[in-house]
């Protein structure tokens, strides 16, 4: 499925810093509220004062356990919070605590389909690990003349870190795995999932190889929030490292960052590797133990996860793969999807107005499922109406529209359009033979053998009847009076 830069295999791994939405910090009792005045959210341990000690916060570890179950990954029964060691004005201890060697959360899987070419094709990234981790303060650089400011209401907020295996081969997969991961911890409701506030922060780390080599150097873009700058800073760096590599040069493992205004990836620093953190287990924590009754009860409060929802679409309902994905790609889309199904009884025709017609207007008025103003149940009645045969396919766009226009209700709407559909015989009848009687030539070679022919006898009889005739009945019908 790789697709080929300039002969190049685009790789891609990614980290995501998942905020976890817990009201108090991993290791104290401040509070994480977004947006509150600089210094007011950090107490005596986030400000790292002497004699301070961390106490977990049992909520971020329940929504790790609640990741972990939403990804199909092993949940350790004992992991390890160990100190990462690096200087930083934002870190007053001197050091983040983390999880290294034994993390919480331990391989698992993201699938998700992607479009290539005209084909729909599932991937499957997966992952290396999730684990827990504070996050540090902020500097402030702006509101400062000649000095810089610390703000430590950040220092201490609960994160998941998640790591996937270097499994991407493409910008286009990547956006796409991102989304996919939005998707689980918003639905999951472990994390908020908004990315301007930096709840949801992406690190791609990409590097470049001929097929079948062995892996390149990779460079780390850091911090992406926004899936547009996710995709422009993919394929920025990407074309940067090959131009690099057909110059001669070697590409350095480094940290860079992606500016929105230029376009363009830039090195912040040459990249650290683990050696140089000094991680050594914290001394302050007991190791995190968690035991299987614990995961058991939290499984059996989380709600149906998307995965779960998908494949039981196609169960109950008989829909394609595909289509079952698509309708859980929110909560909300599924419930009306499940709601408009139930009430008409025709799932696939559901689903294939909702893929289609609702996501279209939606999507021109850049609005949400929630404020669709076409109801669930309008929804079904219209599909109902197609499937009696009160109106045609394109009779039904119209009626759709009024809908969307609230123009009232389904029958209402049919009436005051004049769209149903003439299913009066006796009426299409004489159509029928009024056109036949204009047109000999036509009727002359359909009975020679040229069953073309009948085209040009069923527009005519369809704008006689001013599109209002059912065309499956026009055909029969033309089928008996011409033999
Ligand atoms: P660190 O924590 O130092 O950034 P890791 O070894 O944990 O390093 O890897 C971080 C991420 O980089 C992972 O998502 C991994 O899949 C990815 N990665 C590792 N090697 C490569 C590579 N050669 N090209 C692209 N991504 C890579
Ligand atoms: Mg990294």
């Amino acid at each position: 499925m790789s697709k080929l830069v300039q002969g190049y295999e685009v790789v891609i791994g990614f980290e995501t810093h998942a905020q976890l939405s817990t009201k108090s910090k991993i290791f104290s009792r401040a509070s994480v509220a977004f947006g509150a005045e600089p210094n007011t959210q950090a107490c005596a341990v986030d400000m790292a004062l002497p004699g301070t000690l961390p106490v977990m916060n049992i909520g971020a570890v329940e929504r790790a356990i609640e990741f972990g179950l939403g990804v199909n990954a092993h949940i350790a029964e004992r992991s390890i919070f160990a100190r990462k060691n690096y200087f930083y004005p934002d870190l007053p201890k001197g050091y983040q605590i983390s999880q290294f060697e034994i993390p919480v959360v331990q391989g698992g899987e993201v699938s998700f389909f992607l479009e290539v070419g005209q084909e729909t094709v599932r991937k499957t990234v997966r992952l290396e690990r999730a684990h827990l981790e504070e996050d540090a303060g902020k500097s402030l650089h702006e509101d400062f003349i000649g000095q810089s400011g610390i703000d430590l209401n950040r220092a201490g907020t609960p994160l998941l870190e998640i790591v996937t295996q270097p499994d991407m081969r493409s910008s286009e997969e990547a956006v796409a795995y991102a989304k996919e991961l939005h998707k689980i911890v918003t639905w999951i409701g472990i994390c908020d999932g908004n990315m301007q506030e930096g709840s949801f922060r992406c690190d791609a780390n990409v590097s470049v190889r001929k097929p079948g080599g062995a892996l390149g150097t990779r460079r780390e873009i850091k911090n992406l929030n926004s899936f547009k700058f996710m995709q422009q800073a993919i394929d920025y760096e990407v074309r940067w490292q090959i131009d690099q590599i057909e110059d001669g040069h070697t590409i350095q493992q480094a940290t860079v960052l992606f500016d929105p205004d230029t376009g363009e990836t830039r090195a912040m620093r040459t990249k650290e590797d683990a050696a140089d953190y000094r991680y050594f287990p914290d001394p302050d924590l007991p190791p995190l133990v968690i035991g299987r009754d614990w995961v058991e009860r939290v499984k059996s409060e989380m709600a149906e996860l998307p995965r779960v929802m998908a494949e039981r679409f196609v169960k109950d309902y008989a829909l394609p793969e595909y289509d079952a994905t698509q309708l859980t790609q929110s909560k909300a889309v599924a419930t009306y999807f499940e709601a408009t199904a139930q009430a008409c009884g025709q799932p696939k025709l559901a689903s294939n107005w909702i893929m289609g017609e609702v996501s279209r207007r939606l999507n021109a008025s850049e609005m949400a499922i929630e404020q669709t103003p076409v109801s669930a149940a309008q929804l079904a009645t219209l599909i109902g109406r197609i499937s009696d045969n009160t109106i045609s396919n394109n009779a039904a766009r119209q009626v759709f529209e009024g809908l969307w226009n609230q123009e009232g209700e389904v029958d209402a709407i049919i009436e005051a359009k004049g769209l149903k559909q003439m299913n009066d015989t006796g009426e299409l009848e004489k159509i029928i033979e009024e056109v036949l009687a204009a047109h000999p030539k036509n009727v002359e070679e359909f009975k020679a053998g040229n069953a073309k022919a009948l085209n040009g006898l069923v527009g005519p009889i369809m704008k006689a009847s001013k599109g209002k005739a059912n065309p499956g009945q026009v055909n029969a019908l033309l089928m008996k009076k011409l033999g």
